[in-house]
């Protein structure tokens, strides 16, 4: 048999969810299940463990739960998974176990279960309490940040693995430096994760979703070529990524771990880690509550429904080709633009989802972030060439710290030199005290 790698994020419990927040996209997607309880069955989660384990090659299976918030299956549905994963699995197969959740339920018995099967925990937490609750609420309309809190510090009394996903939108976007640190010192966070609110909406959307909505959240799909105001742009997402770059890149290689410069850095050597930075995609399914299977979970929408596991073999409907030309289509639908950007080989025009912008030539089909992913991309470069180039030699990169601080001493030293009239000796064009000289 034939099998190739991929990963399928499993929401046993479909859109449903305990919190509210304000910009998620995927609670509206109850919509295309009127009348269902959103909780897999056992013949579903009996499919879909035998299926992905049948379709996948030896060597390390991704078993992932994703929501909705899938905590609300209980625990017996974990243990059952657990069980089945470690029964069916082919012994060249090892079966690593990844759940993404608000960790607004997480007790002593779930913080166990987790450290027990070594489960890969993601927190969801936008930043210290202030930004967290802007827009992570309860359905209440009160904050979740304690209760997410109160899971976090169980987690760790327990020593799960845990990772935190924040995402990025209008409202924190200007704080990555009080995020970071809030990650990194208070709460001894080594494994981050940014991911850019991008909300797409369409023109007759727009006053809607300005407003939140209202009471009639409508389903959300792939459409539209504006921007919900609690998106975060371009520029504001670049500047985010940068700042935090610049903080990581001081002192915390080697020690703090942030998807974004894993990425970037593994690109240098030809491996597409992410598949929104990979020149293809395809390969990052997501499958429902009742089997139904959707060619990626930005894409849990009718026109993307690939068919049921209860009905059609996983691996068919990966491998068919209505999946492989989803997958061929992010880069074939690349404008131009892209095509000729000097960072192309990190960016490969970002998730297909995000594209609704248009080159600066008309050419439509442009990322939503093009200009954040710009300069981000183009501020990494030389450091991400710099850590390649320690990794080639069989060092590590965390020279590129020490490279950094001697970079730092040199410019100080030759701005005390300079006179504050004279150009910066930074390069950037500016007089000296304008720039690294302004006192
Ligand atoms: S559509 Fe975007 S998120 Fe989905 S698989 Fe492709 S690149 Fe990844
Ligand atoms: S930075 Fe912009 S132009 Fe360059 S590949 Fe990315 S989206 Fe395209």
């Amino acid at each position: 048999m034939d099998r190739h790698a991929f990963h399928l994020l499993g929401k046993p419990t479909g859109a449903a969810c305990n919190l509210d927040c304000s910009y998620c996209f995927f609670l509206s997607k109850e919509q295309l299940y009127p009348g269902s309880r959103f909780r897999m069955d056992d013949t579903v989660l009996e499919a879909w463990v035998r299926q992905l384990l049948d379709a996948q090659p030896d060597g390390e299976v991704h078993l992932a739960w994703q929501g909705g918030e899938p905590t609300l299956m209980g625990l017996p549905h974990f243990a059952r998974a657990v069980a089945l994963a470690e029964t069916w699995r082919r012994p060249g197969q090892r079966v690593r176990y990844t759940v993404q959740t608000n960790a607004t339920r997480i007790d002593d018995d779930w913080a166990g279960f987790f450290r027990d099967h070594d489960v890969l925990v993601g927190v969801s937490l936008d930043g210290p309490r202030a930004l967290h609750d802007r827009h992570r609420l309860t359905k209440g309309g009160t904050g979740s940040f304690d209760q997410v809190l109160a899971g976090w510090a169980c987690l760790q009394r327990h020593g799960v693995q845990t990772n935190i996903l924040c995402t990025v939108h209008a409202d924190n976007a200007g704080q990555p430096l009080p995020i970071y640190r809030f990650f990194r010192d208070e709460l001894g966070a080594r494994h981050l994760q940014f991911i850019p609110v991008v909300e797409r909406v369409t023109e007759e959307q727009a006053d809607r979703a300005d407003a939140r909505w209202g009471t009639a959240r409508p389903l959300y799909t792939q459409a539209g070529d504006r921007a919900a105001p609690r998106s975060v742009d371009g520029p504001a997402w670049g500047r985010f990524l940068v700042a935090v770059f610049d903080a990581w890149l001081r002192r915390d290689i080697g020690t703090v771990f942030v998807q974004a410069f894993d990425v970037a850095l593994a690109a240098k050597f030809g491996r597409h880690e992410l598949c929104i930075h990979a020149p293809a995609c395809g390969d990052a399914l997501a499958l429902e509550h009742n089997g139904d299977l959707y060619s990626c979970d930005h894409y849990v929408e009718p026109g993307y429904r690939l068919g049921n596991i209860l009905q059609a073999p996983l691996a068919d409907l990966v491998a068919g080709p209505t999946q492989r030309a989803f997958g061929r289509a992010k880069q074939e639908s690349l404008p131009q633009y892209c095509r000729q950007c000097d960072v192309l080989d990190l960016c490969q025009g970002g998730c297909p989802k995000d594209r609704f912008a248009t080159t600066p030539d008309g050419e439509p089909g442009l990322n939503h972030l093009c200009e954040g992913y710009r300069a981000f991309f183009r501020h990494l470069d030389p450091w991400l060439e710099f850590m390649a180039a320690e990794l080639r030699a069989g060092r590590p990169p965390s020279a590129a710290m020490r490279e950094v601080a001697r970079r730092e001493a040199a410019l100080s030293a030759a701005v005390a030199r300079a006179g504050r009239n004279e150009p910066c000796p930074c390069g950037s064009g500016r007089k000296t005290k304008h720039c690294h000289g302004a006192n």
